[in-house]
């Protein structure tokens, strides 16, 4: 199959191929054609790095009537990162089709350079949900003319808690649109959202439902908590040449890690929450350049990277959430590539393999921990590989060469092969002189004796219940933990993965912060409730004791609900969220 078979215009296939694609990938294959022909709904089920972008955003493109000055397209997508990468790939595909405008518009940015961009004639706008909103206030966007309206990576969307947002933005589109949806995973809320919004869509799935890319290696092995951080370094020092993302629960995680790797002489960064958008893409940057080897990431920050030619993914810790194993080691074996996944695993946490396992439906390999030996050996296969090919610039080192040689002339060949040698490998010699084998036998790890599980088959030291949520007033996960952090002094940085639900909501929290939140939080109130603070150790069973809420239904009546009724309940809850932050 070719692009030309696909039934796009001369315009688009001259871009198409001047990028350099020159076959369509799977779900590009299946869908354009459909995207182009039908007028209806459609989902998208396909692995990241499969080429998404391009399966709607040429059909897309092709649609777009240029006669017409009105925004007719309108792609939602969970990041500023993957917001600017859509626009500019739109960019590139529309290069040669005269009059289509794509504005992208993302929270921490100018926002009245964004509305002029926009009044320039947008055609098309690529969005995050937040800003999307802010300027649809602002009566800046008008979708009363979109026909297309993309969600992309929609499970995405949704694990960040844009919900509500979504829901918002939607009703400001007609009825008559088609909306096209993209996920590498399924879940019940994004299957919600399609049952909501879209009517007898068309289906395409590429590959194995929630599974990730054929051509990831999913390994882990087993290490305790105190070697992790040896575990990694070792990793990555027999790999040379590779270039990774190790993805951790919490942001503060993420700066440790990153600032003892280059302590330790790596070129390593951190990208969290806690930079500023600036800080952000200057650590991008360095990664996209490969200045970086070794990106260490919080998964809300890495989400929608796409940066190719990563080698490897690691785990630092499983996320909170199973399905975002899939997201983060989809940041490997990008477009057609190979990569390998690694997770280190704590003997506490081994039966979390198997919910990977689960999710991604196959097997992690269980690996060893490379010994000192190991890494010395390649570490040294490697160099005498780059002695052999090294290019020697004659000319360069000419004036200097009578004078090598004089300093040198003592030595034997041999000699002089182990001094060059040494000067570069000494440093792992050194560092692994003393290295013991740090794996954990896994015959020793007591099956079904994890110390972590409980009976829903979740964490519970890392994780806290809490009986406050949306029906509070927190719109987000992000003014929940403001308001936790606010109230108990502890850090953001050390708060994990946020699920906010309606009257509850449970906290992914570093060694030690639980029991803190727990003393700090309750005998608090909030609207003269008392707020609860509990390690969660078993699954909530809907309301929990002690909620005295009056004209509150239940979390499941709320959805079916009338949509006026359930905007006025929320903006009521919003409002009060705001006066109440005013008067503490
Ligand atoms: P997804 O959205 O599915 O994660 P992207 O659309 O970001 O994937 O594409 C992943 C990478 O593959 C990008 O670098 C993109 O330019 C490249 N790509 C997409 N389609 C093709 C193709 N048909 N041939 C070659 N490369 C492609
Ligand atoms: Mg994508």
């Amino acid at each position: 199959m070719t692009f030309n078979e696909l039934g796009l215009s001369s315009d688009i296939l001259k871009a198409v191929s001047e990028i350099g694609f020159e076959t369509p990938s799977e779900i590009q294959e299946k869908s354009i054609p459909v995207l182009l022909g039908d007028d209806r709904d459609y989902i998208g089920l396909a692995q990241t790095g499969t080429g998404k972008t391009a399966a709607f955003g040429l059909p897309m493109i092709e649609q777009i009537d240029t006669d017409y000055r009105a925004i007719q397209a309108l792609v939602l997508c969970p990041t500023r990162e993957l917001c600017l990468q859509i626009a500019k790939e739109l960019k590139a595909y529309s290069k040669y089709s005269k009059g289509i405008k794509v504005v992208a518009v993302y929270g921490g940015a100018n926002i009245s350079e964004q509305i002029r961009d926009i009044k320039k004639g947008a055609n098309i706008i690529v969005g995050t949900p937040g800003r999307t909103i802010d300027l649809i206030n602002r009566k800046a966007l008008n979708f009363d003319s979109v026909s297309k309206l993309v969600l992309d990576e929609a499970d995405e969307m949704l694990n960040m808690g844009f919900k509500e947002d979504i829901d918002e933005i939607l009703k400001s589109t007609p009825p008559f649109k088609n909306t096209w949806l993209f996920s590498a995973t399924m879940p019940k809320e994004v299957e919600k959202i399609a049952s909501n919004y879209m009517e007898n869509p068309f289906k395409v799935t590429v590959g194995t439902k929630n599974s990730s890319a054929k051509n990831i290696d999913h390994r882990f092995c087993l290490v305790h908590g105190r070697d992790k951080y040896y575990a990694l370094r070792r990793f990555i020092d027999y790999a040379p040449g590779m270039f990774g993302i190790t993805f951790t629960r919490t942001r503060r995680e993420a700066k440790e890690v990153a600032e003892k790797l280059m302590n330790d002489g790596y070129n390593a960064d951190a990208l969290h929450g806690d930079l500023s958008q600036a800080q952000r893409d200057t650590v991008m940057n360095k990664f996209r350049k490969k200045n970086l080897q070794v990106l260490v990431a919080t998964d809300v920050a890495a989400r929608g990277i796409d940066v190719d030619d990563v080698t490897h993914v690691f785990h630092y810790d499983l996320p909170d959430d199973i399905e975002s194993y899939t997201h983060r080691s989809g940041r490997t074996a990008r477009a057609g590539k190979s990569g390998v996944s690694i997770a280190l695993i704590s003997p506490a946490k081994s039966s979390r393999i198997r919910l990977v396992e689960k999710q991604i439906g196959k097997k992690l390999e269980l690996i060893k921990v490379p010994s000192g030996n190991d890494i010395c050996g390649i570490q040294l296969m490697n160099l005498i590989q780059n002695v052999k090919e090294v290019e020697v610039n004659e000319k360069g080192i000419a004036p200097f060469v009578a004078q090598i040689h004089e300093n040198l002339t003592d030595f034997s060949k041999e000699e002089l092969i182990e001094k060059f040698v040494s000067v570069e490998f000494n440093r792992f010699l050194k560092s692994y002189a003393k290295a013991g084998d740090i794996n954990v036998d896994p015959s020793k790890v007591k099956k079904g004796k994890d110390r972590e599980r409980t009976s829903s088959g979740r964490p519970s030291a890392n994780r806290v219940f809490i009986n406050v949520g949306k029906m509070d007033g927190f719109e987000n996960k992000g003014q929940l933990l403001g308001f936790v952090c606010n109230q108990s002094g502890i850090n953001g940085d050390s708060v994990g993965k946020i699920d906010l639900f309606d009257s509850f909501s449970f906290m992914g929290v570093d060694e030690g912060i639980g029991e803190k939140l727990i003393n700090a939080m309750n005998g608090k109130n909030i609207e003269n409730r008392d707020i609860r603070v509990e390690f969660s150790n078993e699954k909530p069973r809907g309301e929990r004791g002690g909620r005295r809420r009056s004209g509150g239904n239940s979390g499941g009546g709320r959805r079916n609900s009338g949509g006026g009724s359930r905007r006025r309940s929320e903006g009521g809850g919003n409002r009060n969220f705001k006066e109440r932050r005013k008067r503490r």
